[in-house]
Formats: C-alpha cells, structure tokens, sequence
C-alpha cells in the first residue's frame, strides 16, 4: 500500500463499486459499522423527533436503537412464527399520520415478505429502508435484497456473512443524490473539507478494511452455497433423526426467496436444557434473541408489555441458532444432530 490515504481512498472505492455490481444496486456507500448504515440512511431521510419508524422486535438491538438514537419512536410489529421475519399482515394497523418509513430485517438471512411490504409503503406514501446486515446475497424474486427499498443496510462485522477483520458496512440506493448525500453525511456533512454543509458524523471505512473484504468478496458466491448445502444437510439429518417433532428446522425458503443463512436456527420447548446439554458436549450454540426489544429496558420508555408481540416473544424463548458456516464438517454436522439426538432420547 503505496498511498497514505489510509480512510476512504481507493481501495474503498474500488470495494463500494464491486460490492454495487454484486449485488446489482446503483450505488454503493460505504461507512463504518452496520449500525451506521442504517443510522446514515435515515439521517438522509431527514428522520427525526416527532417521526416513527416501523420494525421488527425480533433482531439485533442495532435496528431499532438508530431509529431511536435520531429522536424517533420506533414501532415494533409481531413476526410471522414460521419466518422470524416481520409479518407484514400487521403493519397497516400500526402505521399512523407520524410513521415516516417501515424498516423490515432479513433476519438470520432470509428476505422479509417485500412485496405487500413495498405496496403497502407506496400507497401510504412511506419510505422502506432495508436492515440486510445478514442477509447479504439473499434474493427476493432472484433480485438481491437491499435493493427494493429506498436504501439497503449492510454490516461487515465479522460474524456476518461478507465480514471484514473489524466493524464496517455500506449502505446501498438507487437514487445518485440520496448516495451523494450518504457521501456527505458520512463525513461531517462536508463536501469541501473544513466547510460543512448539513449536520453529519464521523462513519468511514478504513482502507485496510477494504482491502480485506475485496479479497474475501470473491469467494461470497461459494461461502453462500457452503451455507446452503450445510443448511439443507442440517434438514435432512434432523429428519433421519426422527427429531421433527422435538425441535422444528427453518422451513425451506418460499420458492421465490434464496436464503443466505447467516443463521441455521431451530425452536425447541426445551431450549435452554437443550443448549447447556449441547454445551457439555462442546457444541457451541447462540441465541437471537433471548430478549425481544419491546422489552428491552433501554425501551422502556416506550411503555411495551409482555404479551403485546406473541410470536416475537415465544421465539426469544424457543430458538437456538446451530453451528453453520461453510468450513463446517460433515462429521461436525452429524455430532450436533446426534447430540440433539441423545438429548431427547434420555428426556423420554
Ligand atoms: C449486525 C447487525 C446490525 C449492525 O451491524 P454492526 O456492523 O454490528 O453495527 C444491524 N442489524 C442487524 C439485523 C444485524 O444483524
């Protein structure tokens, strides 16, 4: 690396340009963390205090905390049980003379339900920016999510599934005076340096960074198949297993979604006995999310009860996500499926 420009620079712009073309989007903005992404896309918006943003309760703390660090209310809509995805039968009733834009999560890698989501927007007048940090590559009627909406949200952390060696993220649009404003905001609002234009905040991504997830771009395509085939693998051992009726796999993706599985998560009544049981057997295991953000006490303010999102909070309480990612074994796939196994035949 020959050049000092060790912030923005080329290699970021050559990442933000290989990135738009992957993914088959306008324009690609890069910044500094996913959470960020979402942050810089409705401070373009001019999303504010006074406005509401509709989301899900079932996702990282992320989604709704940008909503509610720019002085929004975030209103929170129940999950369809069998996607985690918002339900998007239920947001019309929650929409009101304040609600500015729907924020729908591909949560775990699967694309939310668009398109009632897109018409109901369009005929309410409402922008939809899309949290795709896990879902990057997924498709929606074989168009890659992240580009229906007004923008599309993407994180590198590196748990994702295009994760760099620290925090980054890109915001996409098709709108060229949205991503100059994207450019603008990401650094001080200032198009001329030490001239500041609008109000905006530090978010940038490092060259190295770039350089790293450049590299590691070009194997995406692979790693996504990786995750399919070990997702579709988990199913059909489970199956064998005779465990359907235990625990309950994602079902398979409608046919017109690809899901990208930066999550292979099941339910189980028994979760937490089932996951401390996995534990002593050396099988790591998460949970998102064991507490829903309605309930979060961070949004307490916002006067949620228990019971309000049902199916939201039944899943807090029932998923556990498996080991899944490409380099993962067929043997190491089949201890996970045996442990579960063992598990419920000692319960019975
Ligand atoms: C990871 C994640 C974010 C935030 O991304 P960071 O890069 O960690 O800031 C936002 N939304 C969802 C759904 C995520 O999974």
């Amino acid at each position: 690396m020959g050049s000092q420009l060790f912030i923005l620079g080329a290699e970021v712009r050559q990442l933000e340009e290989e990135i738009g073309r992957t993914l088959g989007a306008g324009f690609a903005v890069s910044c500094a963390s996913g959470s960020d992404a979402l942050l810089l896309a409705m401070m373009a918006l001019g999303i504010g205090p006074g406005d509401e943003v509709i989301t899900t309760p079932f996702t990282f703390f992320a989604t709704a905390g940008s909503i509610a660090r720019l002085g929004a209310k975030p209103i929170f809509v129940d999950i369809d049980p069998e996607t985690y995805n918002i339900d998007p039968t239920q947001i019309e009733a929650a929409v009101t003379s304040e609600t500015k834009a729907i924020l729908p999560v591909h949560i775990f890698g699967l694309s939310a339900d668009l398109e009632p989501i897109l018409r109901l927007a369009e005929s309410k007048g409402l922008e939809v920016i899309e949290d795709a940090a896990q879902a990057i590559g997924a498709r929606y009627n074989n168009q890659c999510v992240g580009t229906f909406g007004k923008f599309g949200c993407f994180s590198f952390f590196p748990s994702k599934n295009l994760g760099g060696a620290g925090d980054g993220g890109l915001v996409t649009t098709e709108d060229p005076a949205l991503a100059e404003k994207l450019r603008v905001l990401r650094v001080h609002g200032s198009k001329k340096k030490y001239y500041h234009e609008i109000l905006g905040i530090n978010s940038r991504l490092d060259a190295l960074q770039a350089a790293i997830l450049r590299v590691k771009l070009v194997h995406l395509a692979d790693w996504t198949k990786g995750r399919q085939l070990r997702a579709d693998r988990y199913r059909a051992l489970l199956d064998q297993a005779g465990l359907n009726g235990h625990i309950a796999p994602p079902p398979q993706p409608a046919p017109h979604m690809a899901h990208v599985y930066n999550q292979f998560v099941i339910r189980s009544r028994e979760r937490d006995a089932l996951r401390d049981f996995l534990r002593q057997r050396g099988i790591p295991t998460e949970i998102y999310y064991p507490i829903c953000l309605h309930l979060q006490p961070a949004f307490a303010y916002l006067g949620c009860q228990p019971g309000q999102l049902p199916n939201a909070e039944l899943a807090s309480q029932e998923v556990l996500a498996l080991p899944v990612y490409p380099e993962l074994k067929d043997s190491q796939q089949e201890s996970v499926v045996h442990a579960i196994a063992d598990f419920y035949a000692r319960k019975n």
